[in-house]
């Protein structure tokens, strides 16, 4: 099933001028979508979501940096680093995958008819796909241009609301929602230096306001003493029920290169870690040949 609204996107995406605003603007999730770490954070996204659902009752969903929410892999420039091709082309046609990563690739495959391996979902049509009909969804975007991709490609839908703010004041502003369950997805490009001051700074705002809701915070692993220093600093607010899951797509041993990605989860479902475990392996084989790793962090307990 390909959405109605979907067979419009191509043509926004084909001229988008790639431009920055401002100097603090100029990441283009373009360069990166599908790689290994969207990959890792789009099927941990899935699986919370997945838990969401597990109840009647309706959830609110809010995604703080969204990007364009669907990717030309064909572009020039998303050709000009090949990122996917270590990441979503390595699960596209890899066989007896876990049920949780078969039904990730098949949903990369609805936006790809014709058997295509072409379109790449972010993550705010990657959760669109999931609502169900009374939950709520905040899709937030500061990049003037992106943020209007972003509503050609969500199309109508009366859940959907996108925002055109700054990450850290939406992220306060929206909580706690009316709903008083649901998912806080925090995705920044680290674009500066202090993103992973930030990001505690945010979260531990979050949490007096909503102290109920899940979070989900992508972060880069280059050196693992950096990981350590925001596990420690994230540990330090008094939060409890945090854990982070690391993945390395390779060793390592030269810090100064992306050696993988990680994901801080505040209240997880309870089923998260298993659920995760169960699937790391395999994606560790396929995405890394098994030159990788993965590894859990209890930064608080429940
Ligand atoms: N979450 C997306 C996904 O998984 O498909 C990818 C998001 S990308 C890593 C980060 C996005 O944040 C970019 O589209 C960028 O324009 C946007 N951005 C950068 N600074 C921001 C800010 N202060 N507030 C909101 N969005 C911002």
């Amino acid at each position: 099933m390909i959405l109605e609204h979907s067979k419009n996107i191509y043509k926004s995406l084909k001229n988008r001028p790639f431009c920055a605003t401002t100097p603090a603007m100029n990441y283009r999730h373009i360069y990166h979508a599908g790689n290994f770490a969207d990959v890792v954070k789009h099927v941990a996204l899935m699986l919370v979501i997945d838990y969401m659902k597990e109840k009647d009752k309706p959830f609110f969903l809010l995604d703080t940096h969204a990007g364009i929410g669907l990717y030309d892999l064909h572009s020039e420039q998303a050709r000009k680093t090949a990122e996917s091709d270590d990441g979503i082309a390595r699960l596209r046609d890899a066989p007896d995958l876990p049920p949780a990563l078969a039904r990730y690739v098949d949903l990369v495959r609805d936006y790809n008819p014709g058997g295509q391996s072409r379109y790449y979902p972010g993550s705010p049509l990657i959760a669109q796909m999931m609502l169900r009909d009374g939950d709520s969804f905040v899709v937030n975007e500061l990049h003037p241009d992106d943020v209007e991709t972003l509503s050609l490609n969500l199309g109508r839908d009366k859940r959907v609301r996108v925002e055109n703010r700054d990450a850290y004041e939406c992220w306060r502003g929206m909580l706690p929602p009316p709903q008083r369950r649901g998912v806080v997805i925090v995705d920044p490009p680290f674009e500066v230096r202090d993103e992973f001051a930030q990001l505690v700074k945010g979260l531990r705002d979050a949490h007096k306001r909503w102290a109920g809701g899940t979070t989900v915070i992508w972060y880069p692993v280059k050196d693992p003493a950096h990981v350590a220093a925001f596990h420690a600093d994230i540990a330090a607010l008094g939060i409890p029920d945090i854990l982070a899951l690391d993945f390395y797509r390779q060793p390592p041993d030269d810090v100064t290169k992306l050696n993988g990605s990680g994901l801080v989860f505040v209240n997880p479902p309870w089923t998260l870690r298993q659920s995760l475990a169960d699937i790391m392996p395999v994606l560790v084989d396929r995405l890394t040949g098994g030159q990788g790793s993965f590894n859990f962090t209890l930064i608080a307990s429940e």
